[in-house]
């Protein structure tokens, strides 16, 4: 849609041009979010592209994504063989509702901030342990792990004017083996329930990663394989049912059902896997 309070886009070549915020100022990633709503109290776009951030940057120590990468390009990344949890990409890049419409424009930082249940680059990053770099404005760069970014359904840590740089993913999470399972009422449809599974090879751990099921990310994690019992046990002490997402993408009783079914479907896989 046409956003029609807006009287100028700001193309910075630094994100240090942008000294003080003020009300009014939006940063402008892909804007399939920004576009698909009125935006009554922004007058000003600050658009990220023109700061030219390399995309992708793997490196011994793991993947460092720039906010401003676009979904597809994400998609399109060539890990090496010793990154077997990087098949994620993929497959949470196709978890987007309508993905093949929004996923050439939208950006992995745009998904983040956006902050929805069902944010896709939420659930890979949280999923692959990463750790996101925070540009407040006036202020020193910031880290946080991306499991405690997101607090709640479109809500997060970020500060007012604060600008989310980059995510990085650690060599130790991608060299995991890695099971996926996702729900979705309808074709091409919002994620219900979204769940990764990663487990150390060679070692006996498993770490579960629920979203889209929950207002937000929650991470349970085991030293030692869980039996199915023990796994619903940890499932119902760690998510309290008021915790389970509400909408017409599914019923908290639907999203209960389908995170305690995946998360045991993805016990069963790794498990046998390292057998
Ligand atoms: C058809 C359609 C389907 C969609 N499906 C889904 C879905 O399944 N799951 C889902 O989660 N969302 C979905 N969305 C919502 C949205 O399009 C996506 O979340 C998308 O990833 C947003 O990315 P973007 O780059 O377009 O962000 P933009 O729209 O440009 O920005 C989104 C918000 O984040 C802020 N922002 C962007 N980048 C940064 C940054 N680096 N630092 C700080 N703030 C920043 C912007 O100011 C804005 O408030 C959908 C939207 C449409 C139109």
């Amino acid at each position: 849609m046409n956003l029609n309070t807006i009287t100028e886009v700001k193309r910075p070549s630094a994100a240090e041009d942008i000294a003080a915020w003020r009300d009014g100022y939006a940063w402008l990633a892909g804007g399939t979010w920004l576009f698909s709503e009125p935006q009554v109290a922004t007058d000003t776009l600050i658009d990220l592209e023109s700061l030219q951030w390399p995309a992708l940057q793997a490196s011994r120590d793991g993947l460092e994504i720039a906010a401003t990468c676009p979904v597809v390009e994400l998609d399109r990344f060539g890990a090496p063989p010793e990154w077997p949890a990087a098949a994620l990409f993929r497959a949470c890049c196709r978890s987007f509702l309508a993905s093949f419409k929004i996923w050439t424009a939208a950006t992995v930082g745009g998904n983040i901030c956006v902050a929805l249940p069902a944010g896709p680059m939420i659930s890979l990053t949280v999923a692959l342990e990463g750790t996101y770099t925070l540009w407040p404005r006036g202020a020193a760069p910031r880290t946080v792990r991306a499991a405690d970014f997101v607090t709640g359904d479109h809500a997060s840590v970020l500060r007012r004017g604060e600008l989310l740089r980059s995510i990085r993913l650690p060599a130790s999470a991608l060299a995991k083996r890695a099971a996926f399972r996702r729900a979705s009422l309808t074709h091409l449809g919002r994620s219900a329930a979204l769940l990764i599974g990663t487990a150390t090879p060679g070692a006996a751990d498993l770490l579960i990663t629920v979203t889209a099921a929950t207002v937000r990310p929650v991470q349970i994690h085991f030293e030692r394989p869980p039996s199915a019992g023990e796994l619903r046990r940890r499932i119902v002490d760690e998510i309290p049912d008021e915790d389970y997402f509400d909408d017409v993408h599914g019923s908290p009783a639907y999203r209960r059902h389908l995170t305690h079914h995946y998360a045991e479907q993805i016990r069963a896989e790794l498990a046998g896997a390292a057998r």
